[in-house]
């Protein structure tokens, strides 16, 4: 959040507080000025309804005394005419009877014009006179109008308390002036000012109009006697309010402010009033008020509080926010300072962060990235760039390989990028589950390392392996090839003369002549294999998974040394001139024996060294029996070449008879007739021949010759009947022209194409599927028939021999020589023959020699057999002899 965003929501909150304390306050003073003005009008009503009791009890008292003093007058008319007349003991009589009638007054007196006594309603020993207040007796005299004249209050001599007199003018008959007089005691005119009530509150007057006070009653005084009022005259107040009404003025007595009521009296200025202060008035109010104040304040002050909180939280929170905000942006800082690549991801492994650095070494996902992004996503991009051609389902194996090492993170791994560059990559789990990944642009720390590992491995000149590298890796081949059972093989090469080239033409042109040997070592050879210098004209090759057979590992490794020497006898151009070299070559077989890689160059060495001394250009095996092995194989090489061309190879045929024990053809079996080692069997010669090219004339003769007795044998008797099976060697087969070979001879000879039956092997079928069976079916067409030879030694897959155009299976003899022995091989012979019935192929039984073999193979339904038991391979004479005889004997 940022700072005005801040400050506004302080704002807002503070205004909503104002306005909320604004209206509390506005609620607060409309409640209490509502309950203050209701108190002050009810106040106002008890004090009309006080003044309005009060004026009737103080008219009726009034009243009745007047009336008692009226009487008495014409009490005095009925009993006495005049002055001298007066009888005071009879009026006193008259006044006691009165007197008794009200219960207010002490006494009722008689007074002449000079005050004197004349007759009282008490005896004369109890009141000898009347001291009336100065001025009462004149004022009372004077009136012309005679009425009731009331008296300020004053202590009673009699009684000694306070009393008043309420007097009226009388007169006699005579016309002498007199003055019924009554004295009152306050307390009894207080009691009806109060009218029993005793309510304290209100202050209660009695007073005449100019504002003589006769009586007060205070609320703090009781009926106490208060000598002045402490307001102004009642016809003072009355030219400034409307007396008919209540008005709001100094309480009468108190002063307090108050509400105060005046009603006249009957009798002329004369006046009750009642007086309510505010402050008596208000105080119900007042109670009421401090609890709804108590109430509102502690509103207030908690709003003001939970305003006071929110404010110090929020500076809290935005702190808070500030300090984080702050510190996020520092390590923001710090991670796009940084030189590695950074990417955070969350528990639900979506990204979090990532840093400029990261997408810099990824480009391709430059607008892919994205917060909350789930990581596969990423993957899912790479994909493209890191596997550009694959196939989907690869594509998706290598994200889901990903995902799963990405799940449990292994520390640092290594990425080649499509770009070239080297990335490590180090995944750590962070505390919530989630991962932060950071990448190190490696490339330039592996170029250096590749750059020292090349010069300390390398030769500068060539660019080939050095000694060093040659003595790791030949060690390593060593252990591989003895473990794996396998064989290597070392030639060490020394160039012939180079030291006199180098003299005569100078380092630089021997320098190129180095880099133009090393380019043609490394073309003569294969990818695994491994070409060194070792230093100055001598050179290393490792040859790596030769045979396990030695003499066949010697033959290759011996084929590759010829090459080389005839690749390296090849003019060299240098600087625009022809040179000439050759080579010496010593080579050494490994594996056989647990040997150092320095033991075996050696070997090789000591080799060359040989050649070297028999003048060079030529190769050399260290081992010496291998070296006779060696040369043995290629004079019967030379040999076999010699005598296809001296024509000493011939046929054998070996019969094959039916279940019934006809005879049904001959398979056709090369010898070779040697002029010094006689008749030499094929297994001596035919691997040989196949190794070399030679397999190919000598199938090639093979197939004429079967082809020259099958057309000679048509419409011999006998034998026109008979088929004659051919073995085809792989090489051979391969041929491109193969059919067309195999057609030709047909053709040439006039050989019946039904007739001819060629033993192919498993091995060479599976070698190339699409083209056997494409040879097959072009063959089968005109005729010519196939046999699968040595059946069940390779893989003898239901799969493709239904695919094949087939017309015979021939049971290896290693099956059925072990028949009745070995249960293994009964059962082997046993599916063989099921198999072939189920795809209708017959089946030949080949090397037969027992009884027992022919009766187990007949009891499983075999077709044919072939066997010493029935005969072996003899000459073609002898075998034409035989069918062309009466009788074949049978066995
Ligand atoms: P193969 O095709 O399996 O020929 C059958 C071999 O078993 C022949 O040996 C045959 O003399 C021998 N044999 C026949 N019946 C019996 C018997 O009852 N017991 C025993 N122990 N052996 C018996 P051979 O003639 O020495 O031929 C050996 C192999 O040389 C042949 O095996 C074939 O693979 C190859 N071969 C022979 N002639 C030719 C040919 O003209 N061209 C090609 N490419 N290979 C040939
Ligand atoms: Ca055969
Ligand atoms: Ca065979």
């Amino acid at each position: 959040m940022t700072l005005s965003a801040h400050r506004r929501l302080l704002v807002v909150l503070w205004g909503i507080l104002g306005v909320l304390l604004v209206a509390l306050t506005a609620a607060v003073t409309a409640l209490l000025w509502n309950g203050r003005s209701d108190a002050l009008a009810q106040g106002e009503a008890r004090v009309k309804r006080f003044a309005a009791g009060a004026e009737v009890g103080m008219n009726r008292a009034l009243l009745s005394l007047d009336v008692l003093l009226a009487s008495t007058e014409e009490m005095l008319h009925a009993d006495t005419s005049g002055r001298a007349s007066f009888d005071a003991v009879g009026v006193s009589g008259l006044l006691r009877g009165a007197a008794r009638q009200n219960l207010m007054l002490r006494y009722v007196a008689l007074l002449d014009e000079t005050g004197a006594l004349l007759a009282a309603s008490v005896p004369r020993e109890g009141l000898r006179s009347v001291s009336l207040p100065t001025g009462f007796l004149a004022a009372a005299m004077s009136q012309a109008v005679p009425t009731l004249i009331v008296s300020q209050p004053q202590m009673s001599a009699l009684s000694s308390e306070r009393v008043l007199y309420v007097a009226r003018p009388l007169r006699l008959d005579d016309g002498t002036p007199l003055l019924a007089v009554a004295q009152v005691p306050v307390e009894a005119l207080v009691s009806v000012l109060l009218q029993g009530q005793g309510v304290p509150e209100i202050e209660v007057t009695f007073e005449r109009t100019q504002g003589q006070l006769l009586l007060g009653v205070d609320a703090s005084q009781g009926a106490a006697e208060p000598v002045r009022l402490a307001a102004p005259a009642l016809h003072e107040e009355a030219a400034r309010a409307n007396l008919a009404d209540a008005w709001l003025a100094p309480a009468r007595l108190s002063g307090e402010p108050a509400t105060v009521f005046a009603r006249p009296l009957l009798y002329q200025d004369l006046w009750v009033t009642a007086s309510l202060p505010q402050a008596l008035a208000l105080t119900g109010w007042r109670d009421g008020a401090v609890t709804v104040l108590a109430g509102a304040v502690l509103l207030g002050v908690s709003l003001i509080l939970a305003g006071v909180f929110a404010t110090l939280y929020s500076r809290r929170m935005h702190h808070a926010r500030q300090v984080e905000a702050r510190s996020k942006a520092l390590l923001d800082q710090v991670v796009d300072a940084m030189v590695s690549g950074f990417m955070l991801l969350d528990a639900r492994f979506c990204i979090a962060q990532w840093n400029q650095r990261f997408e810099e070494m990824f480009p391709w996902l430059q607008g892919t990235l994205a917060v909350g992004l789930p990581f596969r996503r990423v993957f899912e991009t790479m994909v493209h760039y890191h596997l550009p051609g694959a196939h989907a389902q690869d594509k998706r194996d290598w994200v889901r390989a990903r995902m799963a090492r990405q799940r449990n993170p292994k520390g640092t791994v290594e990425l080649r990028l499509p770009d070239g560059h080297i990335v490590q990559v180090t995944e750590r789990a962070t505390p919530d589950g989630g991962l932060v990944i950071i990448c190190h642009d490696v490339t330039d720390l592996r170029q250096a390392a590749a750059e020292i590992e090349h010069l300390a491995f390398y030769d500068q000149l060539t660019g080939l392996p050095n000694r060093r590298m040659l003595l790791d890796q030949l060690g390593k081949a060593c252990a591989g090839a003895e473990r794996a059972g396998t064989l290597g093989a070392v030639l060490f090469i020394d160039l012939d003369n180079f030291k006199t080239l180098n003299d005569t033409l100078g380092h630089e042109t021997g320098d190129l002549f180095l880099k133009q040997v090393a380019r043609r070592l490394v073309a003569s050879v294969r990818a695994g294999d491994l070409v060194a210098r070792l230093g100055g004209d001598e050179f290393v090759v490792v040859l790596a998974s030769l045979p396990a057979d030695a003499v066949q590992a010697a033959l290759q490794a011996r084929s590759v040394a010829q090459k080389i020497l005839h690749l390296l006898a090849r003019p060299y151009q240098i600087a625009g001139q022809t040179h000439h070299g050759s080579c010496s070559v010593g080579a050494a077989l490994f594996g056989q024996v647990p040997q150092t890689a320095a033991e075996v160059l050696k070997q090789a060495d000591i080799a060359m060294y040989q050649v070297k001394t028999n003048r060079g250009n030529s190769v050399c095996f260290f081992d010496p029996a291998m070296q006779v092995a060696i040369n043995r194989r290629a004079r019967l090489e030379a040999d076999l070449q010699a005598a296809l061309d001296a024509d000493q190879f011939l046929l054998h045929l070996q019969p094959q008879f039916s279940q019934g024990g006809t005879m049904m053809g001959a398979e056709a079996l090369i010898r070779w007739q040697h002029p010094e080692r006689g008749l030499v069997p094929p297994a001596q010669f035919i691997g040989v021949a196949e190794d070399g090219e030679l397999i190919v004339p000598m199938g090639r003769w093979v197939l004429r010759t079967a082809c020259q007795l099958l057309a000679r044998w048509q419409g011999q008797e006998g034998l026109s009947t008979l088929s004659l099976s051919v073995n085809v060697s792989a090489r051979q087969f391969r041929q491109p022209d193969f059919v067309d070979l195999v057609l030709q001879q047909l053709q040439h000879t006039g050989a019946p194409a039904h007739r001819l039956e060629l033993e192919l092997t498993e091995s060479l079928v599976l070698e190339d599927v699409q083209d056997s069976i494409a040879k097959m079916h072009q063959l089968r067409t005109k005729g010519v028939r196939f046999a699968l030879d040595d059946f069940g030694t390779g893989y003898s897959s239901l799969a493709y021999l239904t695919r094949l155009p087939l017309h015979r299976l021939k049971i290896d003899q290693s099956f059925v020589h072990h028949l009745g022995e070995r249960h293994i091989d009964d059962v082997v012979v046993q599916t063989i023959l099921g198999m072939a019935r189920n795809l209708e192929l017959e089946v030949v039984a080949e090397g037969v020699e027992t009884q027992a073999q022919r009766d187990f193979l007949a009891q499983h339904g075999c077709d044919m057999y072939q066997g010493y038991l029935f005969a072996r391979p003899m000459p073609v004479d002898e075998f034409e002899a035989l069918c062309t005889a009466p009788a074949v004997p049978l066995p």
